[in-house]
């Protein structure tokens, strides 16, 4: 595991990165968010990273987040930092999620977001989704299909207790980062037709991970999910 001197060059190494990717394309660095993706990664490194000023977690799992998130609940900091839940969420997790995670990246079906709808309600609580379109047929296993987005946001801007932030992709994996530039595109016009349709608040474009958030701010992206440029190679995967 690394150690804390080294998580904190890193940590910088990819703040500069970041701000030097979104100058190269005239944008302001600090509309990019650093979500450190720390599945799989031990609390020891999520803590380190904590006390050196990341405030953005993303876990792919409800029940390995909320584990964590329950033993952070007493860090000093906690109050300053927002879970992010990436991973695939099946509707029966939807209930444990809401309770946790501050925003969910991968909403990619009505009924999933009706479920979620319910279950902010019941906390009093509005909770902000981004919504997962299929990009590619690569992209087998999960996303909405693109012909059904322009419905899925209507409905979605009808339920009061879930907030449409944005839009998230998983590209294909490519040896080449800048393979990955048509999907980040792809991703961006969706969100530009969905403001246009009056979703203003669909800001977001959660895209690029440690080998492509370069080209990911390029084209836009607002919040960028770097794992293993951030904690080196998981433990267990
Ligand atoms: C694991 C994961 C990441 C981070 O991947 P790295 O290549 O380690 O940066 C980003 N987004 C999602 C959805 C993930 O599951």
């Amino acid at each position: 595991m690394i150690d804390a001197q080294e998580l904190a060059r890193r940590i910088s190494n990819i703040n500069k990165a970041i701000c030097n990717s979104s100058l190269k394309s005239d944008r302001n660095p600090d509309d990019v968010t650093l979500i450190a993706v720390s599945k799989y990664y031990p609390l020891e490194l999520i803590s380190m990273a904590i006390e050196a000023g990341v405030r953005d977690f993303g876990e792919s799992y409800v029940k390995e987040g909320l584990e964590k998130i329950q033993t952070l609940v007493g860090h000093e900091s906690f109050q300053c930092v927002r879970w992010h839940l990436l991973g695939h969420l099946q509707k029966n997790k939807a209930k444990k999620a809401v309770g946790v995670f501050d925003y969910i990246h991968s909403v990619d079906s009505v009924e999933l977001a009706e479920i979620i709808d319910n279950e902010a309600q019941k906390l009093g609580k509005i909770q902000k989704v981004l919504i997962q379109p299929k990009l590619s047929d690569e992209d087998t296993k999960t996303g909405i299909d693109l012909d059904l987005i322009a419905e899925f946001t209507a409905r979605i801007a009808d339920m009061e207790n879930v907030q449409l932030v944005g839009f998230m992709a998983i590209p294909p994996n490519f040896d080449n980062s800048e393979s990955t530039r048509p999907y980040f595109q792809r991703l961006r016009t969706i969100r530009d037709e969905a403001i246009g349709r009056g979703h203003t608040s669909a800001v977001h474009l959660s895209m690029g991970m440690s080998d492509d958030y370069r080209v990911a701010i390029e084209e836009g992206a607002t919040m960028v999910r770097v794992g293993s440029a951030l904690f080196g190679p998981r433990q267990s995967n």
